[in-house]
């Protein structure tokens, strides 16, 4: 039974041979202002992740609209990019075996209200745009995210 819990959502070569993966993390700026920095980091260094690069960025609407670009023309598209140009962030890049997986789980759901219990965003979030941080869905978004605040490093 628990070989089925394990494996959900993973594909057999995952489960196998676990990937060493880099990922893309920014802590949001409502984050940064109610002081939850060191304690989402410390979330995502618990599940085995750990720091490659990380710096403070305070994010243009033009660096802003390019990493949300896939929800242009959403209705909250605006209000997105204005919250997260609101004030600093934190960018990470983190590295660990399976990481982009990993840094997804440890955020939890989109909607702070459907996270499970443990994940950040159902601990600290407060509404879908105040859900304290982003992660990368992907390999491809990971890698696209990575390039676009660390490009020395990708
Ligand atoms: P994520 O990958 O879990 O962060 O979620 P998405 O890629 O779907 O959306 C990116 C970000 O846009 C989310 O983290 C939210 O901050 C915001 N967002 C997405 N959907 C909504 C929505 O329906 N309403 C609002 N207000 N914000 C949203
Ligand atoms: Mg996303």
């Amino acid at each position: 039974m628990s070989e089925v819990a394990i494996s959900e959502g993973l594909s057999e070569r995952e489960v196998a041979a676990p990937k060493k993966e880099r990922t893309f993390v920014m802590i949001k700026p409502g984050s940064i202002e109610r002081g939850l920095v060191g304690t989402v980091i410390e979330r995502f260094e618990r599940k085995g992740l750990t720091i490659a690069a990380l710096k403070l960025v305070q994010l243009t609407k033009q660096v802003a609209e390019t990493q949300y670009a896939e929800h242009k023309g959403e209705e909250y598209f605006d209000a997105l990019v204005a919250y997260m140009t609101s004030g600093p962030t934190i960018a990470l890049m983190l590295e660990g075996l399976n990481a982009i997986n990993v840094a997804r789980e440890t955020a939890g759901k989109t909607d702070p209200r459907e996270a499970q219990p443990g994940t950040i965003r159902a601990d600290f979030g407060i509404d879908t745009r105040h859900n304290v941080v982003h992660a990368s869905d992907s390999e491809a978004a990971a890698n696209r995210e990575i390039g676009i605040h660390f490009p020395e490093l990708s």
